[in-house]
């Protein structure tokens, strides 16, 4: 397969190395930035420039096999579950930052947009990012919310008695075939360049003959492979991970009790609490649980309200199903309740009045 040579700046770029749990990606943000600077030490500490990542890890883009970022296996994924979408700033600051807008082009068919090579200032760059990400931000708090619904069910997290002797992989498939929520919609743009022995010449092609042949036995192990997906889409791109974390046995997503954020535990698989540096310089794990996440939740009354009443509506329509009537009912409730929470997000409604709707659309 022949790799694209002259819009190689034009797209994102990704792959997995499951065994150092790691992935990869390359993202042209760089080249359409005016005076963007690599913010090491400070803002970009979870995100490493890898310049001689070869290739070892899979088949790699030429151009971009000089400039991936690796971070730990699950992250992207991660922080878009995390990220703050009600309003530019914060998710630019805590998502977008690491990862450019390409990820957003494919992501809603009917709304196209470019991206300069060099905007002049940083200033423009904002101004027409900001532009982008406002057209797009329902798409993008509904593909968050979607997300958000399959990483409960595959990883459980809800604590459903019945789901538990089931793995996050068995849980994955189901989910997908059965249509439960949208995330069987994502997959469509990946453009997928497999990895293969054909590829391992400039790695291994050095070693004799019966060298490789003896590695191969030896160590009775298959060389890695990794294929390279290409997209622009980010509810493609999240797919792919979660197909790919989903795989990984012992790699759970978590929710911390404490702060809510989704995590995946860095030393053991029963961790409750996240280590995601906060302001104050401490994680979750530093300061054990103060406050529980499910206090946290009361407190958010609008949302308590809605998913109490969602599941209330939720399990009458399942044990009336020949009612119709019931099924539209909360179809139509589920659509308003959404759009009433996304404008709360959004700072278009208070958190009284969206509780005050709930209480009346009971
Ligand atoms: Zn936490």
């Amino acid at each position: 397969m022949e790799l694209p040579e002259v819009t190689f700046f034009d797209d994102f770029y990704f792959w997995f190395n499951t065994e150092t749990r790691k992935e990869y990606y390359a993202t042209p943000l760089y080249f359409y930035k005016a005076d963007f600077h690599l913010d090491l030490d400070n803002k970009l500490r979870d995100v490493f420039y890898k310049e001689t990542e070869l290739t070892t890890n899979g088949l790699k883009h030429p151009a971009s096999m000089y400039f991936p970022f690796h971070e730990k296996l699950g992250l992207m994924l991660l922080r878009f579950l995390n990220t703050d979408l009600s309003n530019f700033e914060m998710a630019n600051r805590t998502f977008f930052y690491a990862y450019g807008f390409e990820i957003l082009r494919d992501l809603d068919k009917n709304y196209k947009f470019e991206l300069k090579q060099n905007y002049g200032s940083n200033e423009e760059y904002l101004k027409a990012t900001n532009k982008i990400f406002e057209d797009l931000q329902e798409n993008l708090i509904d593909l968050q919310q979607e997300l958000i619904k399959a990483v409960t069910y595959i990883y459980n997290l809800d604590n459903i008695k019945e789901l538990e002797k089931y793995t996050y992989s068995e849980r994955f498939a189901v989910y997908l075939i059965k249509r439960m929520g949208k995330l069987y919609t994502y997959y469509k743009n990946d453009f997928i360049m497999r990895d293969s022995y054909s590829m391992k010449y400039q790695e291994l092609g050095k070693n004799s003959e019966y060298e490789l042949l003896d590695t191969l036995k030896n160590k009775k192990q298959v060389l890695s492979m990794s294929d390279t997906h290409k997209s622009n889409d980010l509810s493609s791109i999240c797919y792919a991970i979660l197909d790919e974390l989903s795989k990984t046995p012992n790699y759970p997503i978590k929710k911390c009790q404490n702060c809510g954020m989704y995590f995946i535990p860095t030393s053991k698989v029963d961790e409750i609490y996240c280590d995601y540096l906060k302001e104050n310089g401490k994680t979750c794990r530093d300061l054990g649980a103060f406050q529980s996440y499910t206090e946290r939740l009361k407190q958010n009354k609008a949302m308590g309200e809605y998913r109490r009443t969602y599941q209330q509506k939720f399990m009458q329509v399942r044990k009336d199903k020949e009612n119709k009537k019931l099924a539209k009912d909360f179809e139509n409730w589920k659509k308003e309740a959404k759009e009433k929470i996304n404008q709360m997000k959004k700072g278009k409604l208070t958190e009284n009045e969206v509780y005050e709707w709930v209480l009346k659309n009971k």
